[in-house]
């Protein structure tokens, strides 16, 4: 499809994860003709989690659309939601474009003009009356800025402990993801270090995952270091400094799981306002509707910085909200909003 074939659309949803999906749901319930466009394939977030990840969450916290999750699981792993979101999209129709990154939109409530290209760098356009950001966090790791980071050994993304068989592999961070990729490593043969920059693992990790991260470090198979942070990746070290002073560790690999965060850049240059040191932008908490007239915020971008506080499990009824005021929008200026 060239730029001059644009496809219209009511309403077009920008990322395909489970929010994104919920959102395009209660849209196309409501009566609106709705798109989405991912820039990776359904879901890609979940696709690039840890390969044996299992969720946090039970079955039935991550149902969309009302479409029963079931699963012989307590809590389900990657594979089966992968399976139920793919179930659920064909269940519901839904017209999803994948493999398309949306690269900047024009236009004002009414009349957007969508621009993306593909992994070929051909563009596709698509017009749009109502957007709604749907674009996750996973994308943007957050930066250590360290000398080395940017070495080939330093990943911010852990999915499969293989590689790591018998290597020195030092695991940044004291939350879930740490928790979970340390333990991972090391019941996978690699000798693992943990090095975080609190006195303890964090409080958030999960109460079932806490015993067994702790449990590992008291009994110093899996090595930590607290109130301590890394200065320097090396070729084969790393250069911390601990409450002891400077420690030099062999190193072949490093995982920095310290977090991630929405695409402000992105936010920004649709024009939506950014608050305070979280970044939050500025929506209505009822329509969920942005300072940008048409355009909507859905799942953990309406949160800023503060990843932890939108999931799965609250973000899949951000689409209920923006479905309610889209309709209530239409109704109010017949059309033409
Ligand atoms: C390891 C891990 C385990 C987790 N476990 C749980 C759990 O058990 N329960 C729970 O409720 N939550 C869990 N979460 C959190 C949860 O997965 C996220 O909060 C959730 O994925 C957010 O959904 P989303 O649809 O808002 O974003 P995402 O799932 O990240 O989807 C965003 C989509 O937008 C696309 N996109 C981004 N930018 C563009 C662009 N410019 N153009 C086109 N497409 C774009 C991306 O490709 C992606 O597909 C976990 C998170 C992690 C990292």
């Amino acid at each position: 499809m060239s730029d001059a074939a644009a496809i219209a659309a009511d309403v077009v949803v920008i990322g395909a994860g489970p929010t994104g999906l919920a959102c395009a749901i209660d849209a196309q319930n409501a009566g609106f003709n709705t798109l989405l466009v991912d820039k990776g394939c359904l879901c890609n977030s979940l696709f690039h989690y840890p390969s044996n990840m299992t969720f946090f969450t039970t079955p039935e916290l991550l149902e969309i659309g009302n479409i029963p999750f079931s699963s012989p699981n307590q809590k389900p792993n990657r594979q089966e939601a992968l399976e139920y979101y793919r179930k659920v999209t064909q269940h519901f129709r839904l017209k999803l474009h994948q493999y398309q990154h949306v690269d900047r939109v024009e236009g004002k409530a009414g009349g957007f003009i969508v621009h993306c290209t593909d992994a070929a760098g051909r563009p596709y356009q698509y017009t749009a009356r109502a957007l709604i950001i749907a674009t996750g966090y996973y994308d943007r790791a957050n930066y250590l800025n360290i000398p080395g980071e940017d070495l080939p050994k330093v990943f911010h993304y852990y999915q499969d402990p293989h590689p790591y068989f018998d290597q020195d592999v030092l695991v940044i961070g004291g939350k879930n993801s740490a928790a979970i990729s340390a333990l991972d490593l090391w019941r996978h043969g690699a000798r693992v270090t943990l090095v975080h920059r609190g006195a303890a693992m964090h409080k958030h990790v999960k109460y079932w995952i806490l015993p067994d991260i702790e449990n590992r470090i008291a009994h110093d198979e899996i090595h930590a270091h607290f109130e301590t942070v890394v200065e320097e990746i090396m070729i084969d070290s790393v250069r911390l400094r601990t409450p002891d002073g400077p420690v030099t560790l062999k190193n072949d690999f490093v995982f920095a799981m310290t977090g991630y965060h929405p695409d402000f850049s992105f936010l920004e240059a649709l024009g939506i306002r950014l608050a305070g040191k979280d970044r939050t932008p500025e929506f209505d908490p009822h329509t969920l509707e942005s300072n940008v007239p048409g355009i909507y915020l859905a799942g953990v971008v309406v949160a800023g910085a503060r990843t932890n506080e939108i999931f799965i499990e609250n973000g899949r009824f951000h689409g209920a909200q923006i479905a309610a005021g889209l309709r209530q929008k239409l109704r109010a200026t017949a059309k033409s909003f």
